[in-house]
């Protein structure tokens, strides 16, 4: 069973993750997690060339198409290498970000477009999509408040951006919202938005309500 994790930078994706692999293990279930960029070798060089905030000075300013390429070659080799075997292993497979992040980071905040992304995804991820995907959607306010803040205290302490992304502004931010608001009401069946900016136990509750009711 295949199921991802999406939302905006600050949305609690990566907290509630974890506490969803944690209670499935508890119930005696196999969990593969992984993060997008990421979970593979070459999936985390990929990811310190993007999100790195010094990468600019030894690279250049990273193409938009280009980054969208990076993406998916991250995730092609996340699917050959760790995606596939699990969910052929039987496991349940957790996923921090996916397809829906480049249509809302690249399609809608880059601005290159849905179509172009969910056509790369069919060739490149051979269509491959989770089950279900948790749409963690707290006010776009709340979640900017605390990615904003995680990155002052990164900066303070390492002296760099926590990644590139942090320096984008708040109409780049709000296409994205935007964007995963849509995907949410065109795929009902798959997406499950949890709206609130409620504290992090109660939003393990719902998550859980939400992939109890799934994997029975
Ligand atoms: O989820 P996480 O915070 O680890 O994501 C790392 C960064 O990569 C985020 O800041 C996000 O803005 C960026 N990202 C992106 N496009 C994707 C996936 C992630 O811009 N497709
Ligand atoms: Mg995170």
């Amino acid at each position: 069973f295949f199921i991802t994790f999406e939302g905006l930078d600050g949305s609690g994706k990566t907290t509630q993750l974890k506490l969803l692999a944690a209670a499935l293990t508890a119930e005696g279930r196999t969990v593969v997690s992984l993060r997008q960029p990421g979970g593979t070798a070459l999936g985390d060089r990929i990811r310190g060339v993007l999100l790195d905030s010094r990468s600019e000075a030894a690279l250049g300013t990273i193409a938009p198409l280009a980054e969208l390429a990076l993406m998916f070659a991250d995730r092609a080799q996340a699917i050959a290498e760790v995606i596939r075997p699990a969910l052929g292993a039987g496991a349940v497979v957790l996923c921090d970000r996916y397809t829906d992040s480049s249509e809302a980071y690249q399609g809608a905040g880059r601005e290159l477009g849905s179509e172009r992304v969910l056509a790369l995804h069919e060739t490149v991820c051979e269509g491959l999509w989770p089950e279900l995907t948790v749409l963690l959607l707290p006010s776009l306010e709340a979640s900017l408040r605390r990615a904003r803040r995680r990155n002052t205290r990164h900066v303070k302490e390492h002296g760099t951006d926590e990644n590139r992304f942090e320096r984008e502004g708040d109409a780049f931010y709000g296409r994205i919202h935007e964007a995963y608001e849509r995907i949410a009401e065109r795929e009902p069946g798959r997406v499950v938005a949890v709206r609130d900016d409620a504290p992090v136990e109660a939003i393990a509750g719902k998550v859980w309500e939400i992939v109890a009711g799934r994997l029975r």
